[in-house]
């Protein structure tokens, strides 16, 4: 099928700085507790937070298709298998716990079949790129982008996947899902799961119920860094209009990819290069340019030079709206239009 629109009256979208994120993986358990605790999901992580350059989750998430070219045809995708997204391990407990043995025993994970784990979910944290004393990394956190293009919908035969008109959020219907995972196969930045027991795909939702309450998601509201912020596009006061739109400094990922996300992200600024002498090389950044274009397209550039200027304006004590926005001093700001205290609802408790 070839691309096409699927327009919606309004866009939610969020923004991410990376700038900020402590790799703590808070989002990843917010999600995990409120969302993907029950049977068949237990690979699932709706959130997760990788260490790149790295090979991410599934592993080499961006290797496996998906998404549209320049020219809106389909790029053909495959569906990573359990073992690639990273299974469930299983420990030694009775052996720790359940024997009267003298020596101890360490708790060792192993795949189900009793094998040492060869990879997992987050397997290369904290790994990066470069050599040291150049070395780098940064943390991206990825949920579903509910894309305006978005390659899941289109690829759906059953119209099980559908963008909501009123916001713009990419659900799927379980009741008509009949497990083909074509959405699976189409999704480019490899954001859907399958659930093995019930035979549907199933992928991050937005937290809408929380939403229509008017309480921000729950890997937004619980992140201690302030990374992550939420409004709708065309709110030209809040965040995510100033910083997309207006500042240019968030960016989409992998642009290339031709499903237009709408989740963008503040790339990574970098602390200057060694020389070999030892001394900072002023001209260079870790971070390689070609990388950070590959990434986030060639807005990249400008986008960083815009951040280093606003930030240098700031530390000589100048009024900077955009350090204002991703500082964030009152961590309400953060959340857009969705404030109300999940607390304060008795009647519909929302976690
Ligand atoms: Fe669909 Fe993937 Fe885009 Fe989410 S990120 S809307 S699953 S194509
Ligand atoms: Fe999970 Fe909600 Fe965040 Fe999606 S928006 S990753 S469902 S916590
Ligand atoms: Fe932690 Fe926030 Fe980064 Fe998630 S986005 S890992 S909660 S700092």
């Amino acid at each position: 099928m070839a691309k096409k629109a699927a327009p919606s009256k309004r866009q939610l979208a969020m923004v991410f700085d990376l700038n900020k994120c402590l790799g703590c993986q808070t989002c990843t358990l917010a999600c995990k507790t409120a969302w993907t605790t029950r049977a068949g999901m237990e690979h699932q992580w709706w959130n997760i937070v990788n260490t790149f350059p790295g090979r991410g989750t599934p592993r080499d998430v961006f290797s496996h298709g998906g998404g549209y070219t320049k020219k809106g045809e389909p790029i053909p995708g495959d569906f990573p298998s359990k073992r690639l997204w990273g299974e469930a391990w299983d420990f030694d407990y009775e052996g720790v716990f359940g024997s009267n043995r003298d020596e101890p025993i360490p708790l060792h994970p192993r795949e189900h079949d009793g094998a040492a784990p060869q990879w997992g979910p987050n397997w290369d944290e904290d790994m990066g790129g470069g050599e040291y004393p150049n070395s780098y990394f940064f943390y991206l956190q990825q949920i579903c982008m509910n894309c305006s293009e978005p390659a899941c919908v289109e690829a759906c035969p059953r119209e099980s996947v559908y963008k909501r008109e009123e916001d713009g959020i990419v659900l799927i219907d379980e009741e008509r899902c009949h497990g083909y995972r074509f959405c699976a196969e189409a999704c480019p930045y490899k954001r859907i799961y399958f659930n093995e027991q019930r035979n549907i795909a199933q992928k991050c939702i937005s937290c809408f119920p929380r939403l229509e309450a008017g309480v921000a998601p729950a890997c937004i509201r619980q992140c201690p860094g302030r990374v992550r912020h939420i409004d709708y596009l065309d709110n030209a006061d809040g965040h995510i209009y100033k910083l997309v739109k207006k500042w240019k400094v968030a960016l989409p990922l992998r642009p290339d990819f031709g499903v237009e996300p709408n989740v963008y992200y503040i790339p990574p600024t970098s602390p200057l290069a060694f020389k070999e002498n030892g001394e900072f090389d002023d001209t260079g950044s870790r971070i390689p340019m070609d990388y950070l274009k590959e990434m986030f397209g060639p807005g990249v550039e400008q986008a960083l030079a815009t951040l280093e200027a606003e930030r240098e304006k700031a530390a000589a004590g100048k009024k900077s709206e955009l350090m204002d926005i991703l500082i964030s001093r009152n961590w309400n700001d953060l959340l857009g239009p969705f404030t109300v205290d999940p607390a304060q609802l008795q009647r519909q408790p929302v976690r």
